[in-house]
Protein backbone atom coordinates (compact mmCIF):
# COMPACT_ATOMS: atom_id res chain seq x y z
CA UNK A 1 0.00 0.00 0.00
CA UNK A 2 1.12 3.35 -0.39
CA UNK A 3 2.35 5.31 2.38
CA UNK A 4 0.00 8.11 1.47
CA UNK A 5 -1.07 10.68 4.17
CA UNK A 6 -3.84 11.77 5.75
CA UNK A 7 -6.61 13.42 3.16
CA UNK A 8 -6.57 16.66 5.07
CA UNK A 9 -2.76 16.80 3.90
CA UNK A 10 -3.67 16.81 0.55
CA UNK A 11 -3.13 19.68 -1.33
CA UNK A 12 -3.21 18.11 -4.69
CA UNK A 13 -2.39 15.27 -6.80
CA UNK A 14 -0.05 15.40 -9.43
CA UNK A 15 0.11 11.59 -10.43
CA UNK A 16 -1.97 8.57 -10.09
CA UNK A 17 -0.37 5.32 -9.41
CA UNK A 18 -1.57 2.21 -10.44
CA UNK A 19 -0.49 -1.03 -8.80
CA UNK A 20 0.17 -3.85 -11.24
CA UNK A 21 1.61 -6.11 -8.32
CA UNK A 22 1.83 -9.64 -10.18
CA UNK A 23 3.74 -7.65 -13.22
CA UNK A 24 5.92 -5.92 -10.91
CA UNK A 25 5.43 -2.28 -11.78
CA UNK A 26 3.61 1.11 -10.88
CA UNK A 27 1.80 2.64 -13.48
CA UNK A 28 2.32 6.44 -13.18
CA UNK A 29 0.30 9.70 -14.48
CA UNK A 30 0.65 12.56 -14.83
CA UNK A 31 -2.34 14.35 -14.26
CA UNK A 32 -1.14 18.12 -14.00
CA UNK A 33 1.48 20.27 -15.28
CA UNK A 34 4.34 19.79 -12.64
CA UNK A 35 6.93 18.42 -14.10
CA UNK A 36 7.07 14.67 -12.90
CA UNK A 37 9.85 12.00 -13.98
CA UNK A 38 11.40 8.53 -12.69
CA UNK A 39 14.97 8.25 -12.42
CA UNK A 40 16.11 10.54 -15.57
CA UNK A 41 12.69 9.84 -17.85
CA UNK A 42 10.51 12.73 -18.04
CA UNK A 43 6.65 11.91 -17.53
CA UNK A 44 4.71 14.53 -19.03
CA UNK A 45 0.95 15.49 -18.56
CA UNK A 46 -1.68 12.86 -19.27
CA UNK A 47 1.33 10.77 -20.03
CA UNK A 48 1.63 7.39 -18.43
CA UNK A 49 5.21 5.69 -17.67
CA UNK A 50 5.95 2.47 -15.95
CA UNK A 51 7.82 2.32 -13.05
CA UNK A 52 9.67 -0.11 -11.54
CA UNK A 53 11.19 -1.34 -8.19
CA UNK A 54 14.11 0.53 -7.09
CA UNK A 55 13.40 3.18 -9.51
CA UNK A 56 12.76 6.75 -7.94
CA UNK A 57 9.28 8.80 -8.82
CA UNK A 58 10.31 12.54 -8.78
CA UNK A 59 7.28 15.30 -8.94
CA UNK A 60 6.83 18.85 -8.63
CA UNK A 61 10.41 19.76 -10.41
CA UNK A 62 12.40 16.70 -8.26
CA UNK A 63 11.27 18.57 -4.93
CA UNK A 64 9.67 15.17 -3.89
CA UNK A 65 11.36 11.79 -4.37
CA UNK A 66 9.53 8.65 -4.13
CA UNK A 67 11.62 5.15 -4.41
CA UNK A 68 9.63 2.39 -5.38
CA UNK A 69 9.67 -0.70 -3.58
CA UNK A 70 7.45 -3.94 -3.49
CA UNK A 71 6.94 -5.71 -0.17
CA UNK A 72 7.04 -9.73 -0.12
CA UNK A 73 3.16 -10.28 1.51
CA UNK A 74 3.98 -13.18 4.09
CA UNK A 75 1.09 -14.83 4.03
CA UNK A 76 1.68 -15.45 0.21
CA UNK A 77 -2.46 -14.91 0.08
CA UNK A 78 -2.31 -11.59 -2.34
CA UNK A 79 -0.51 -12.72 -5.89
CA UNK A 80 2.20 -14.77 -6.84
CA UNK A 81 2.77 -18.72 -6.39
CA UNK A 82 4.24 -19.60 -2.84
CA UNK A 83 5.86 -22.72 -4.80
CA UNK A 84 9.36 -20.39 -5.97
CA UNK A 85 8.99 -20.90 -9.39
CA UNK A 86 11.30 -19.87 -11.93
CA UNK A 87 10.36 -17.36 -13.67
CA UNK A 88 10.57 -17.50 -17.42
CA UNK A 89 11.57 -15.45 -20.16
CA UNK A 90 7.75 -15.64 -21.09
CA UNK A 91 6.87 -14.03 -18.32
CA UNK A 92 8.88 -11.71 -18.98
CA UNK A 93 7.50 -10.43 -23.11
CA UNK A 94 3.98 -11.06 -21.14
CA UNK A 95 3.01 -13.85 -24.03
CA UNK A 96 2.41 -16.13 -21.21
CA UNK A 97 1.57 -15.99 -17.47
CA UNK A 98 0.94 -18.97 -14.87
CA UNK A 99 -2.66 -20.16 -14.38
CA UNK A 100 -1.67 -18.72 -10.45
CA UNK A 101 -0.49 -15.37 -11.58
CA UNK A 102 -3.73 -15.16 -13.60
CA UNK A 103 -6.16 -16.24 -10.94
CA UNK A 104 -4.03 -13.88 -8.45
CA UNK A 105 -4.58 -11.21 -10.86
CA UNK A 106 -5.00 -7.40 -8.87
CA UNK A 107 -4.83 -3.62 -9.85
CA UNK A 108 -4.93 -1.27 -7.02
CA UNK A 109 -5.33 2.75 -7.57
CA UNK A 110 -3.50 4.94 -6.03
CA UNK A 111 -2.78 8.59 -5.53
CA UNK A 112 -0.05 10.31 -3.97
CA UNK A 113 -0.08 13.54 -2.11
CA UNK A 114 2.84 15.73 -2.93
CA UNK A 115 3.15 17.69 0.81
CA UNK A 116 3.97 14.48 2.41
CA UNK A 117 7.32 15.38 2.47
CA UNK A 118 10.09 12.46 3.84
CA UNK A 119 11.42 10.25 1.04
CA UNK A 120 8.94 7.68 1.26
CA UNK A 121 8.11 4.14 -0.19
CA UNK A 122 5.30 4.48 -3.04
CA UNK A 123 4.30 1.19 -2.48
CA UNK A 124 5.01 -1.55 -0.10
CA UNK A 125 2.87 -3.96 -1.98
CA UNK A 126 3.07 -7.77 -2.97
CA UNK A 127 6.49 -9.98 -3.23
CA UNK A 128 6.64 -10.59 -7.10
CA UNK A 129 8.85 -13.40 -8.80
CA UNK A 130 11.00 -10.63 -10.43
CA UNK A 131 11.95 -9.55 -7.10
CA UNK A 132 13.70 -12.96 -5.98
CA UNK A 133 17.28 -11.49 -6.79
CA UNK A 134 16.70 -8.97 -3.71
CA UNK A 135 15.63 -12.00 -1.56
CA UNK A 136 18.10 -14.38 -2.32
CA UNK A 137 21.36 -11.74 -2.40
CA UNK A 138 21.00 -11.62 1.02
CA UNK A 139 20.40 -15.12 1.84
CA UNK A 140 23.62 -16.45 3.14
CA UNK A 141 22.63 -20.15 1.46
CA UNK A 142 23.47 -18.22 -1.70
CA UNK A 143 25.78 -16.04 -0.94
CA UNK A 144 29.12 -17.50 -2.12
CA UNK A 145 31.39 -13.84 -2.20
CA UNK A 146 30.76 -10.72 -0.73
CA UNK A 147 32.59 -7.15 -0.11
CA UNK A 148 31.61 -3.55 0.49
CA UNK A 149 30.20 -3.18 -2.75
CA UNK A 150 29.12 -6.46 -3.93
CA UNK A 151 27.92 -9.99 -3.34
CA UNK A 152 27.71 -12.72 -5.72
CA UNK A 153 25.00 -15.79 -5.40
CA UNK A 154 24.70 -19.00 -6.89
CA UNK A 155 22.00 -18.35 -9.66
CA UNK A 156 18.58 -20.44 -8.09
CA UNK A 157 17.96 -22.13 -11.70
CA UNK A 158 21.66 -22.80 -13.40
CA UNK A 159 21.89 -22.62 -16.16
CA UNK A 160 25.37 -24.60 -17.36
CA UNK A 161 27.83 -26.26 -14.51
CA UNK A 162 28.63 -22.99 -13.11
CA UNK A 163 26.64 -19.93 -13.06
CA UNK A 164 27.09 -16.76 -10.66
CA UNK A 165 25.37 -13.94 -10.38
CA UNK A 166 27.28 -10.47 -8.91
CA UNK A 167 25.07 -7.82 -8.08
CA UNK A 168 25.75 -4.84 -6.32
CA UNK A 169 24.68 -3.96 -2.78
CA UNK A 170 23.31 -0.43 -4.16
CA UNK A 171 19.75 -0.73 -5.16
CA UNK A 172 19.79 -0.54 -9.23
CA UNK A 173 17.02 -1.62 -10.86
CA UNK A 174 18.17 -2.32 -14.63
CA UNK A 175 20.99 -1.81 -17.37
CA UNK A 176 18.42 1.30 -18.14
CA UNK A 177 19.51 3.08 -14.97
CA UNK A 178 22.94 2.90 -15.32
CA UNK A 179 25.10 6.34 -15.51
CA UNK A 180 28.76 6.92 -15.96
CA UNK A 181 29.23 7.07 -12.27
CA UNK A 182 28.37 3.60 -12.11
CA UNK A 183 31.99 2.57 -14.28
CA UNK A 184 33.96 1.86 -11.32
CA UNK A 185 31.32 -0.12 -9.50
CA UNK A 186 30.71 -2.34 -12.98
CA UNK A 187 34.72 -2.85 -13.39
CA UNK A 188 34.70 -3.74 -9.80
CA UNK A 189 32.09 -6.92 -10.88
CA UNK A 190 33.68 -7.59 -13.30
CA UNK A 191 37.02 -8.13 -11.43
CA UNK A 192 35.38 -10.13 -8.67
CA UNK A 193 33.54 -12.23 -11.32
CA UNK A 194 37.52 -13.10 -12.30
CA UNK A 195 38.15 -13.92 -9.11
CA UNK A 196 34.93 -16.37 -8.89
CA UNK A 197 36.35 -17.76 -12.58
CA UNK A 198 39.83 -18.15 -11.48
CA UNK A 199 39.11 -20.38 -8.14
CA UNK A 200 36.90 -22.51 -10.03
CA UNK A 201 38.31 -25.80 -9.79
CA UNK A 202 37.76 -26.56 -13.45
CA UNK A 203 38.98 -23.16 -15.04
CA UNK A 204 41.40 -24.50 -17.19
CA UNK A 205 39.12 -27.16 -18.40
CA UNK A 206 36.01 -24.90 -19.47
CA UNK A 207 35.44 -21.60 -20.64
CA UNK A 208 33.20 -18.77 -18.94
CA UNK A 209 31.62 -15.85 -20.21
CA UNK A 210 30.47 -12.68 -18.08
CA UNK A 211 27.85 -10.85 -18.90
CA UNK A 212 24.46 -9.02 -19.05
CA UNK A 213 20.58 -10.41 -20.77
CA UNK A 214 19.87 -7.39 -22.76
CA UNK A 215 16.35 -7.33 -21.16
CA UNK A 216 16.91 -8.50 -17.96
CA UNK A 217 13.74 -10.72 -16.01
CA UNK A 218 15.05 -9.81 -12.69
CA UNK A 219 14.57 -6.30 -11.17
CA UNK A 220 18.48 -5.45 -9.70
CA UNK A 221 21.15 -5.41 -11.85
CA UNK A 222 23.21 -8.66 -12.09
CA UNK A 223 26.14 -9.91 -13.97
CA UNK A 224 25.72 -13.49 -15.18
CA UNK A 225 29.09 -15.70 -14.94
CA UNK A 226 28.43 -18.45 -16.55
CA UNK A 227 30.37 -21.43 -18.44
CA UNK A 228 30.00 -22.63 -21.64
CA UNK A 229 29.44 -26.25 -21.15
CA UNK A 230 25.69 -25.35 -21.11
CA UNK A 231 25.29 -28.61 -19.05
CA UNK A 232 22.18 -28.18 -16.74
CA UNK A 233 18.63 -29.67 -16.09
CA UNK A 234 17.77 -26.09 -15.93
CA UNK A 235 18.15 -24.85 -19.10
CA UNK A 236 14.99 -26.37 -21.13
CA UNK A 237 13.85 -23.63 -23.57
CA UNK A 238 15.12 -22.21 -27.10
CA UNK A 239 14.96 -19.15 -24.98
CA UNK A 240 17.16 -19.96 -22.28
CA UNK A 241 19.55 -20.87 -24.82
CA UNK A 242 19.45 -17.80 -27.27
CA UNK A 243 19.58 -15.73 -24.33
CA UNK A 244 23.21 -17.06 -23.31
CA UNK A 245 24.53 -17.68 -26.42
CA UNK A 246 23.81 -15.02 -29.18
CA UNK A 247 23.72 -11.11 -28.57
CA UNK A 248 21.08 -10.69 -26.24
CA UNK A 249 23.86 -11.61 -24.28
CA UNK A 250 25.90 -8.61 -23.73
CA UNK A 251 29.32 -8.75 -22.84
CA UNK A 252 30.34 -6.64 -19.32
CA UNK A 253 33.19 -4.90 -20.94
CA UNK A 254 30.86 -3.90 -23.31
CA UNK A 255 28.34 -3.04 -21.29
CA UNK A 256 31.30 -0.58 -19.49
CA UNK A 257 32.52 0.71 -22.76
CA UNK A 258 28.94 2.07 -23.36
CA UNK A 259 28.34 3.68 -19.84
CA UNK A 260 32.24 5.76 -20.71
CA UNK A 261 30.70 6.39 -24.53
CA UNK A 262 27.05 7.19 -23.45
CA UNK A 263 26.39 8.10 -20.62
CA UNK A 264 24.02 4.95 -20.60
CA UNK A 265 23.11 1.41 -22.02
CA UNK A 266 20.89 0.89 -24.97
CA UNK A 267 20.10 -2.08 -26.44
CA UNK A 268 18.99 -2.60 -29.98
CA UNK A 269 15.50 -2.30 -30.83
CA UNK A 270 14.07 -5.77 -31.34
CA UNK A 271 16.84 -7.50 -29.70
CA UNK A 272 13.89 -9.65 -28.25
CA UNK A 273 13.64 -11.60 -31.92
CA UNK A 274 17.01 -13.09 -31.08
CA UNK A 275 15.50 -15.40 -28.59
CA UNK A 276 13.30 -17.09 -31.40
CA UNK A 277 16.13 -17.25 -33.59
CA UNK A 278 16.56 -21.47 -34.40
CA UNK A 279 18.81 -23.50 -32.60
CA UNK A 280 22.94 -23.67 -33.49
CA UNK A 281 25.73 -24.56 -31.18
CA UNK A 282 27.82 -21.96 -29.82
CA UNK A 283 31.15 -23.99 -30.28
CA UNK A 284 30.76 -25.40 -33.84
CA UNK A 285 27.37 -23.18 -35.42
CA UNK A 286 25.80 -26.79 -36.08
CA UNK A 287 22.11 -26.44 -36.35
CA UNK A 288 20.02 -28.28 -34.26
CA UNK A 289 16.35 -29.33 -34.29
CA UNK A 290 15.45 -29.23 -30.65
CA UNK A 291 16.93 -27.93 -27.08
CA UNK A 292 17.15 -31.90 -26.13
CA UNK A 293 19.42 -33.03 -29.47
CA UNK A 294 21.17 -29.44 -28.96
CA UNK A 295 22.01 -30.58 -25.23
CA UNK A 296 23.04 -34.06 -26.58
CA UNK A 297 25.58 -32.40 -29.12
CA UNK A 298 27.05 -30.15 -26.95
CA UNK A 299 28.18 -32.99 -24.67
CA UNK A 300 30.57 -33.63 -27.32
CA UNK A 301 32.64 -30.36 -26.86
CA UNK A 302 32.73 -30.31 -23.03
CA UNK A 303 33.09 -33.90 -21.76
CA UNK A 304 32.89 -34.53 -18.22
P1 LIG B 1 17.90 -12.31 -16.28
O1 LIG B 1 17.05 -11.44 -15.42
O2 LIG B 1 17.23 -12.77 -17.54
O3 LIG B 1 19.26 -11.72 -16.53
O4 LIG B 1 18.18 -13.66 -15.47
C1 LIG B 1 17.84 -13.83 -14.13
C2 LIG B 1 18.58 -15.03 -13.56
O5 LIG B 1 18.19 -15.14 -12.21
C3 LIG B 1 18.22 -16.35 -14.23
O6 LIG B 1 19.44 -16.98 -14.62
C4 LIG B 1 17.49 -17.14 -13.16
O7 LIG B 1 17.83 -18.51 -13.20
C5 LIG B 1 18.00 -16.50 -11.87
N1 LIG B 1 17.04 -16.48 -10.77
C6 LIG B 1 15.70 -16.36 -10.83
N2 LIG B 1 15.17 -16.28 -9.59
C7 LIG B 1 16.22 -16.35 -8.73
C8 LIG B 1 16.33 -16.28 -7.33
N3 LIG B 1 15.26 -16.14 -6.54
N4 LIG B 1 17.56 -16.38 -6.77
C9 LIG B 1 18.67 -16.53 -7.55
N5 LIG B 1 18.62 -16.59 -8.88
C10 LIG B 1 17.42 -16.48 -9.47
ZN1 LIG C 1 28.97 -28.08 -31.81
Amino acid sequence: MLSAASANAILFQPVELQAECNKGYVKVRQLGSNPTSIDSVVVGKDNVVKMKPGQQLHLVNQLYQYTLEFKVDPTGLHGGSKRPREPTLDDRDGHRESPNLKAAKQTDRVSVPVNHREATKTSEHVGHWNQGLKASMHDPQMQVYKDDLVVVIKDKYPKARYHWLVLPWQSISSLKALRDEHCGLLKHMQRVADQMIQKCPDVHSTHFRKGYHAIPSMSHVHLHVISQDFDSPCLKTKKHWNSFTTDYFIESHDIVQMLETNGRVTVKEGIIELLKQSLSCHMCHKELATVPSLKEHIKSHFPR
